[in-house]
């Protein structure tokens, strides 16, 4: 079994699904994500969360700020924009239809 694949072409879009729903709640670190996905059973390295953020971002589904008063290494903070809710919006509902379709045959 090629887990890198299986990560690749589905897991990564648990691991946003995960991000919109925290950052809906406040703010979140790259650092405590990781650590949270890690509770749900996902390894994900830094090298390859913080590219995700990063282009979450570039979405226009998260905004960023790094609080400058906390030094030079501050955690850059990521926020859920109106769009990001939107999109949220739209994963709930397909979550739901798909929970209902696959979790039927488990
Ligand atoms: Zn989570």
């Amino acid at each position: 079994m090629d887990l890198k694949l299986i990560n690749r072409e589905i897991l990564l879009s648990f691991w946003k699904v995960h991000i919109l729903y925290h950052a809906a709640d406040g703010e979140v670190i790259g650092q405590w994500m990781i650590k949270e996905l890690r509770h749900h059973g996902y390894e994900v390295s830094p090298g390859t969360l913080y590219p995700l953020l990063k282009r979450m971002e570039k979405n226009g589904w998260l905004v960023s700020t790094v609080d400058a008063a906390r030094g030079p290494k501050a955690p850059r903070a990521y926020r859920i924009t109106k769009d990001g809710r939107e999109v949220l919006k739209i994963v709930r509902q397909q979550l739901k239809e798909l929970g209902v379709e696959v979790g039927k045959h488990g």
